[in-house]
């Protein structure tokens, strides 16, 4: 009996000395008190690493966690207060002050017959029950002295009495804590599991769950130019199951691979191959222990469409009188509708192939040449198209026609030459329609070419002012295959 009694009391005591240092990345719970284990640690008004300091711990010092945990920034953040500060700290600086912490103790009767619980620390203290062996209390003062024995309050089915010290088999103080924390004791982080989320066979997101707050290394291998690039992410202190390695190998899109390092057995590597272009971010994972691969969406530059003119002649438009731009005098169509009508098929046909569009207008009203530069420049986009039909007054003028800016390195307006742009926009448009590839200008009087910081051309579709020019405009499937040929100018402008 003795020396049960003795083996259980050094248990506890034993618990208690490993487990501290394990505990620093432990989960707390509300109510709990901490001890700061640096030198300083900055509280902050909210759980984040970007936001204002309010307060400070010093090693040692005491507080009770109010609230959390969260996780942001690469931390884990608990809310705490003392009697000079509250506000949010990081958690791997915090240890649970075991002498204070708000556990329950319990203990198991520990006798070959029945244990006297009583209303006193005393044998003449009434008996309130007898316990049968292998009954659980909860402790509640350890050491209520009285002459004989030594006596322990204990609560027994929500009554309250003692019991002799002697008789109770102590179940260890921390258990409940400590089956993590025996887990922790290695302190390795277990990768438990890595998921992948397509998005049209391509790859969206990869979610890296882990059973702690990890620590990582993050490389990218590849040049800018190169045609694939490696994230490499090297996970320390971890280790991985082998189910996940071989999930990952059956895995067909994007190569994938994860495994520990040579030489460094606690170094989990994730090695993910991607194209070259494709952007990505990490963060943590919002509920839970782990990291987030973000890979964005592939959009490809973005292209500035110009439907020129608009408007009606009669009415002025911030000051600028409305401008149809060419009539048909055939048929009396306005080149300001045409122009728009194969905007929005421009639009479309980019949007197709992963281009970011903006248009300078979508319906029909004047906007000032300035303003339509404006409207270009503020969105950094790649290239800017201005669309338009041409008018001769000879009627058989036919053909396309490129208007480009030439480059004026010395006063920098358009320092790169626009000639390349407009020849690839000027060929490829007049070789798909099979119309006359009539000629380029030079044009460094219009505003929207010189003003425009990116690649601009000024497209004239046709002549309005011709026949067979005019019928083709008002085309829809010419009007279509138009916006195919300029899509197919950008890509391979773009392409090279
Ligand atoms: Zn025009």
């Amino acid at each position: 009996m003795k020396k049960k009694i003795i083996s259980g009391f050094f248990f506890v005591i034993f618990l208690i000395n490993i487990s501290q240092p394990a505990l620093a990345e432990e989960d707390f719970k509300i109510g709990d008190t901490v001890k700061c284990n640096v030198e300083v640690l900055n509280i902050r008004s909210e759980p984040s690493i970007k936001v204002n300091r309010v307060g400070k711990l010093k090693k040692d010092d005491i507080a009770i966690i109010k609230d959390g945990p969260v996780k942001k920034d690469g931390y884990t953040w608990y809310q705490i207060n003392n009697q000079s500060n509250s506000g949010w700290v990081a958690s791997k600086y915090l240890t649970l002050d075991i002498k204070k912490a708000k556990i329950k103790t319990y203990a198991f009767v520990d006798v070959d017959t029945k244990l006297m619980f009583r209303s006193k620390p005393s044998i003449k203290g009434r008996i309130l029950s007898r316990l049968k062996n292998g009954t659980r209390v909860e402790v509640l003062d350890e050491r209520v002295l009285s002459e004989t024995h030594n006596w322990i309050k204990v609560k027994v089915k929500e009554r309250i009495g003692y019991v002799s010290k002697h008789f109770l088999r102590f179940e260890d103080k921390l258990s409940q804590r400590n089956k993590r924390s025996e887990k922790q004791s290695t302190n390795m982080v277990k990768i438990k599991d890595i998921q992948l989320k397509l998005d049209k066979n391509t790859l969206e997101t990869i979610n890296i769950l882990t059973s702690k707050s990890v620590d990582y290394k993050k490389y990218v291998l590849g040049q800018a130019q190169s045609k694939t690039k490696r994230i490499v992410l090297d996970f320390k202190k971890s280790e991985i199951e082998d189910n996940i390695i071989k999930k990952l190998k059956n895995y067909s899109y994007d190569k994938i691979w994860i495994g520990s390092l040579k030489g460094k057995e606690d170094v989990v590597r994730l090695v993910v191959t991607i194209r070259g272009n494709k952007k990505f971010n990490i963060t943590d994972l919002d509920s839970k222990y782990g990291l987030q691969i973000n890979f964005i969406k592939n959009k490809r530059e973005t292209i500035i469409i110009d439907a020129g003119h608009g408007g009606l002649n009669t009415k002025s438009y911030n000051g600028h009188i409305g401008d149809s731009g060419t009539i048909s005098p055939y048929t009396n169509k306005m080149e300001k509708d045409l122009v728009l009508s194969v905007s929005f098929k421009l639009k479309k046909s980019l949007e197709n192939r992963g281009y970011n569009v903006v248009m300078t207008r979508t319906k029909d009203e004047y906007i000032d040449l300035y303003k339509r530069a404006d409207i270009a420049n503020n969105t950094n986009g790649d290239a800017f198209l201005s669309i338009h039909f041409n008018s001769s007054k000879n009627s058989s003028a036919t053909g396309i026609e490129t208007l480009y800016c030439p480059s004026n390195k010395k006063n920098e307006i358009k320092p790169k030459d626009q000639i390349s742009f407009a020849r690839v926009m000027q060929d490829t448009l007049s070789n798909k329609l099979n119309r006359r590839n009539r000629r380029l200008l030079k044009k460094p009087q219009y505003v929207i070419l010189r003003e425009t910081k990116m690649p601009a051309v000024l497209m004239e579709l046709g002549f309005l002012t011709n026949k067979e020019d005019e019928r083709l405009a008002r085309n829809k499937t010419y009007q279509k295959r138009a916006a195919e040929a300029i899509a197919d100018g950008l890509d391979k402008y773009f392409s090279k």
